[in-house]
């Protein structure tokens, strides 16, 4: 790739992930867990874009992925993907991982790694599992800094506060 090439794609991708935030910061607001994340087709065009919406829809298939895969999906009309590009603030889980392989889709950029849940690289690499018929690349650490900060002021926010022993 070319020095411009991967200016422009830097460009691109930072666009994408900064849309995949505001998603993300969103569904905060509206008392989800923070995780916001855009679909891209082969054009560079943002096709589809979520936050988690677990809460609201009492939904435990509702992460932001599984919702981008749905609106992009309907959107082309097809059960496919391929050509397209996952952005998504969190490392995606193990549901999500494999829905990404079911869709084919090119490519999953994700902000903050996952720990606890996290399926692509953190717990279990499932979207390139060579095993699989379908391998995603995967880039994991875009503005991971902003994605992971939002998500422990979320948890830190709704931890419940020690009590504190005022008598002994
Ligand atoms: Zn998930």
């Amino acid at each position: 790739m070319r020095n411009d090439e991967i200016e422009r794609e830097a460009v691109r991708g930072n666009g994408a992930m900064a849309r995949a935030l505001d998603e993300a910061v969103a569904a905060g607001a509206a008392g989800e867990v923070p995780v916001g994340g855009v679909l891209v087709d082969g054009a560079g065009d943002i096709i589809a874009a979520a936050g988690n919406r677990v809460e609201r829809d009492h939904d435990p298939t509702a992460h932001a992925e599984m919702l981008v895969l749905r609106e992009g999906a309907a959107r082309l009309g097809a059960k496919r993907l391929a050509g397209c590009d996952l952005y998504v603030t969190l490392e995606p889980c193990p549901m999500c991982a494999g829905a990404i392989v079911q869709a084919r889709i090119a490519r999953v950029v994700y902000g903050a790694a996952d720990p606890k849940a996290g399926a692509c690289d953190s717990l279990y690499r499932l979207a390139d599992d060579p095993r699989l018929n379908h391998r995603a690349e995967v880039r994991g650490g875009l503005l991971a800094v902003e994605c992971g900060a939002l998500l422990s002021q979320f948890f830190q926010t709704r931890r419940p506060k020690r009590e504190v022993i005022t008598q002994l």
